[in-house]
């Protein structure tokens, strides 16, 4: 389903992505790990080119655009593909939980009004908020917002979800009801690429978790298998910190 290959990413002289290959199939929940700048928000970014790869190739079932010379029309069937869960949520201050799932469908998707607040309501119901569809995000908690955010992404039937950090900004009592959403939303066999801190999660819902460290892929696999034995000394490192 996503198929990277050999993306590099500089900012100035700094080379953050040192040529990461990664397959992500059909229905997988890969977890990307690794520690602070090491590359994880970067690659994910680039896979809907909201960052610019320095190199290599993106791909997104049929969609496929160069990191370095993409037409505008790869990157907007690449960006059709997909959708994001930014972790800081990113939604419109002045519009309601149901205007903020709304606005991508009738905007970018271009569907008409009523069918896109029909979507928006069944999605917004499905994360459990089908009594706040009114509510500004300002009287949603974090968690809310996030539910939102997460609806927002579901309503546009992409092919991939991507979540960047999704509960690293919450409050320590609030990531749990994300996480069961997310999780929920894994077990209906939507692709997705999570960047995560939270280890639980990666090991329960994860089919694949992949380490990085220095812009690289350091060690993927199994999550029970690479928990409870990674071979990479680095990995061993960043376990033993976290764990
Ligand atoms: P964290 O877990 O802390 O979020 P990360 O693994 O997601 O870290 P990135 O956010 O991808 O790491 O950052 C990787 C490196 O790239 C860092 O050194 C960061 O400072 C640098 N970087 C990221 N975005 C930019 C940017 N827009 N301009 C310059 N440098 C950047």
């Amino acid at each position: 389903m996503i198929q990277l290959s050999r993306i590099t990413k500089s900012f100035g002289r700094h080379e953050v992505l040192k040529g990461i290959d990664l397959n992500v199939g059909k229905g997988e929940v890969v977890a990307i790990l690794g520690p602070s700048g090491s590359g994880k928000t970067t690659l994910l970014r680039c896979i809907n080119f909201l960052e610019r790869p320095s190199g290599g190739t993106v791909a997104i079932g049929e969609a496929k655009a160069d990191g370095k010379h993409p037409s505008k029309k790869d990157i907007r069937e690449l960006r059709l593909k997909s959708a994001m869960v930014f972790q800081h949520y990113n939604l419109f201050r002045h519009k309601t939980a149901l205007e903020n799932v709304m606005e991508g469908l009738v905007i970018v998707r271009k569907i008409p009004k009523e069918k896109a607040r029909a979507k928006s309501v069944e999605v917004l119901e499905k994360v459990g908020l089908g009594a706040k569809i009114d509510a500004y995000p300002s009287q949603l908690s974090g968690g809310q917002q996030q539910r939102v955010g997460i609806a927002r992404a579901l309503a546009l039937e992409p092919e991939v979800i991507l979540f960047d950090e999704p509960t690293s900004a919450l409050d320590p009592e609030l990531v749990g009801e994300v996480l069961e959403v997310i999780r929920r939303i894994a077990k209906e066999g939507i692709t997705m690429v999570v960047v995560t801190h939270e280890m639980g999660f990666a090991r329960d819902v994860a089919n694949r978790v992949v380490f990085m460290d220095e812009g690289a892929v350091i060690e993927e696999g199994d999550p029970r298998e690479i928990f409870a034995k990674p071979k990479q000394e680095r990995t061993k490192q960043f376990l033993k910190r976290i764990t």
